[in-house]
């Protein structure tokens, strides 16, 4: 039963769930975890490649691999089979493994890799997946979540997702990729609300820490010149995956 007898929306309920333990053992207690402005406990979803799925409360700043380890059974394949992790849900860029290595999961740590803790929902990915595609998995969803109020999050979403379809077919040219990191710069800073950094930043982890695998795939003539029907400026919602 809900406020007043009402069905009620509960916010922040990570926050609120920790209040009464707070109040019962002092605020001092904890802000004795973590480290100076990154304090407490922070609740971990960890999800795709490992062995044990899984939603956990941990000590902020805890190191990603001990994470990982401790509660998810570790990465499918072993440590050294990991490729990337997203650390703060689809939104936030993700960190390759030499980064992985040391980091630790907090506020600031994340910043200065150029990530974000985000909703600290860690998605691992392991070396048997296709980087790119599941870029383009990503992108497909903003492309469909976003609400077309603005047009560089409208057709910018649309526009990444098929490039990285693209890419992922080899099908891209140096230019598209090019292309493709200029996009997620114009919806940057771009839009009315932060879904449009959310489609942009995975994007800009994914050119920043692979471009060189992405180079790697890009060999095709330009689509333009095999007549290929690109619709760029039509409804995102009606778009069907065929010639998309
Ligand atoms: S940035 Fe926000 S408001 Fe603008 S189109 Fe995207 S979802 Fe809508």
């Amino acid at each position: 039963m809900g406020l007043y007898g009402c069905p009620t929306i509960v916010n922040n309920v990570e926050t609120i769930a920790v209040v009464p333990t707070i109040l019962r053992r002092g605020a001092k207690w904890f802000a004795s975890m973590g480290r100076p402005k990154n304090t407490g406990t922070k609740i971990f979803c960890i999800s795709g490649n490992v062995n044990a799925p899984c939603n956990v409360e941990e000590e902020m700043g805890i190191p990603l691999k001990e994470l990982i380890e401790k509660h998810a059974g570790g990465v499918i394949g072993g440590w050294k089979n990991l490729q990337a992790v997203i650390p703060g849900g689809s939104s936030m860029p993700m960190v390759p493994k030499d980064i992985c290595e040391t980091l630790r999961m907090d506020f600031d740590s994340l910043v200065e890799v150029k990530s974000g803790l985000g909703t600290a929902g860690v998605v691992v990915i392991n070396k048997d997946e296709d980087i790119v595609k599941c870029m383009a998995r990503i992108a497909r969803f903003y492309k469909h979540e976003s609400c077309g109020q603005c047009t560089p999050c409208r057709e910018g979403a649309g526009w990444m997702w098929r490039i990285l379809e693209r890419t992922a077919k080899g099908e891209a040219t140096h230019k598209d990729i090019d292309l493709l990191s200029d996009v997620t710069k114009q919806i940057e800073g771009h839009t009315i609300c932060a879904f449009g950094e959310g489609s942009a930043w995975p994007v800009q982890g994914l050119l920043r820490h692979f471009r060189k695998e992405i180079d790697k795939r890009c060999f095709s003539e330009p689509t333009i010149k095999k007549k290929r029907k690109i619709p760029y400026l039509i409804d995102q919602h009606k778009l069907e995956s065929k010639d998309a």
